[in-house]
């Protein structure tokens, strides 16, 4: 395939070069026999003249004159004449007053001259004095054998230079099309090693120009290949590990139960079923990002009033926050326009961030919820005074399955998802979040939305706000 495409590619530039060439050797050739054409009548023209004056001047009038008294004794200066008709004329004669003396055609003889052949013809001139007309009949006079081999001569040397020409095109073709298939070559390699499954295969940027281009883009595909598929099998390990401490537990219990080595207390019940509860929660997470990575996530988006939302979940985690020795407070925001969204995923994105909160903020901290105008439309905060995010960990906090400290596992943490899932869930709307945080001083996590745009179609579903009863879920 890539020797085929270097032969197309000489094979182009030899060709391009040959039509190159042929039309400007056909070009060249045209005009030299065009000049020639002209020089050699210009020379037989002022012959004619010459001759013809030279017979004025001897016998002192036109009287007698004939093609066979003009060409007398010249047979060799006219080998291309035929033998005993004298030379060609190619021209005719007209005396003074434009009458036709002499002429190839015979008919012509003693008929006037048109004032336009007269005009067109070449004056005859004795002693100064102007006493003929030369005038151009018929067709032009053909080329003798000399002025032909002069003519074959340059069509050979116009031939070789069309051959060198072609030579020069066929190795600059070689060079260039070796040039250009080099990256092709290199491209080709990197995408076999992609194919083979050696994901992260660099190929290198030799150019600019569109290959150039084409090499970084592989290479970054590439590289986002290996990143994806790193994640992947991250990710399926921390499912796995995931799944199995609660498993293991359950099946510790059952274990036991089925052996009569423990009896069945509530106490065991309500911790299995604890466990239950959480492999239910990760595999509810684990859904909602599968359907988030598809584009699917249905969101029910309606008028929702910001405040409404940050009061709703300060009354979820009011008990919470109360037994954590944890301030929790809702700062009043200003009038806010209305969020373009679903507020039953937003509550899970606000619900998630206090939660968080509430597990790193230590006893007599507290909790603000805030909400204010941000660039594009409204941002909600949730800010804590808890033990902060070390700067190195910020970047990844909302990646899957990533927990600061990874020790600090069922009991104490979930499974890393939550963040996730609240990026998730607010760039479906449209909009971002973001995280600052100062270690040992506490964390703000922030989330931009969409509000309602302005003159929009209003929605038919009835807008959620603050002054209608709160209990209500917008559903
Ligand atoms: P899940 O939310 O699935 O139960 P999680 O809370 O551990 O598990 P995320 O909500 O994604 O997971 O949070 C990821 C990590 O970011 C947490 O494990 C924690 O280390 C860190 N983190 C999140 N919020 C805060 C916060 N307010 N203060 C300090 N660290 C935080
Ligand atoms: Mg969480």
């Amino acid at each position: 395939m890539m020797q085929s495409l270097s032969t197309r590619l000489i094979l182009a530039f030899a060709l391009i070069s040959l039509v190159g060439i042929g039309l400007a050797a056909l070009f060249v050739r045209q005009l030299v026999n065009n000049q020639f054409d002209n020089f050699v009548l210009e020379q037989r023209r002022s012959e004619f003249v010459t001759r013809v004056a030279s017979y004025y001047a001897g016998a002192g009038g036109w009287q007698g004159v004939s093609p066979a008294v003009l060409f007398r004794n010249d047979g060799n200066r006219h080998p291309d004449g035929e033998p005993g008709d004298g030379p060609p004329v190619t021209f005719a004669l007209a005396d003074q007053n434009g009458t036709i003396l002499l002429s190839p055609n015979p008919l012509d003889r003693g008929r006037r001259a048109t004032p336009d052949e007269l005009a067109a013809g070449t004056p005859v001139m004795v002693n100064g004095e102007r006493v003929g007309t030369a005038i151009l009949v018929g067709p032009r006079p053909g080329f003798s054998p000399a002025e032909q081999r002069y003519l074959a001569r340059t069509d050979l040397a116009l031939g070789a230079a069309a051959l060198v020409g072609l030579l020069i095109a066929l190795t600059l073709g070689w060079l260039l099309a070796r040039l250009i298939t080099r990256p092709v070559r290199d491209l080709t390699e990197a995408t076999r090693a992609l194919a083979a499954g050696e994901l992260g295969a660099q190929v290198p940027v030799r150019s600019n120009d569109e290959l150039g281009l084409l090499a970084r883009q592989i290479n970054t595909m590439s590289a986002d290949l290996q990143r994806a598929t790193e994640l992947r099998r991250r990710m399926t390990a921390d499912i796995a590990h995931d799944l199995r401490t609660p498993l293991t537990v359950i099946a510790g219990y059952l274990e036991a139960l089925r052996d009569e080595s423990l009896r069945p207390t509530p106490a065991r019940f309500a911790a299995m079923h604890d466990e239950t509860r959480v492999l239910l929660r990760l595999v509810d997470d684990l859904h909602t990002l599968s359907l988030a990575d598809a584009g699917e996530l249905p969101l029910k988006r309606q008028e929702v009033d910001p405040a409404w939302l940050l009061t709703r979940v300060a009354r979820t985690y009011r008990d919470a926050a109360a037994r954590a020795g944890v301030a929790l407070r809702v700062e009043p925001a200003p009038a806010l326009p209305s969020l373009w969204a679903d507020g039953e995923q937003l509550l899970r994105v606000l619900g998630n961030l206090v939660s968080n909160a509430l597990r790193h903020t230590p006893r007599g901290g507290s909790i603000t919820l805030a909400a204010g105008r941000a660039d594009t439309g409204v941002a909600l905060r949730v800010t804590d005074t808890g033990e902060g995010i070390p700067e190195e960990h910020l970047p990844n906090v909302f990646e899957r399955f990533y927990r600061v400290d990874p020790s600090r596992h069922s009991g104490t943490g979930g499974s890393g998802l939550g963040l996730a899932i609240a990026r998730s869930i607010v760039e479906a709307h449209g909009g971002r979040v973001s995280v600052s945080s100062a270690p040992g001083k506490g964390t703000t996590f922030s989330v931009e939305l969409p509000v309602v745009a302005e003159g929009a179609e209003r929605p038919e579903r009835p807008a959620v706000r603050l002054a209608e009863e709160v209990g209500k879920g917008p559903r």
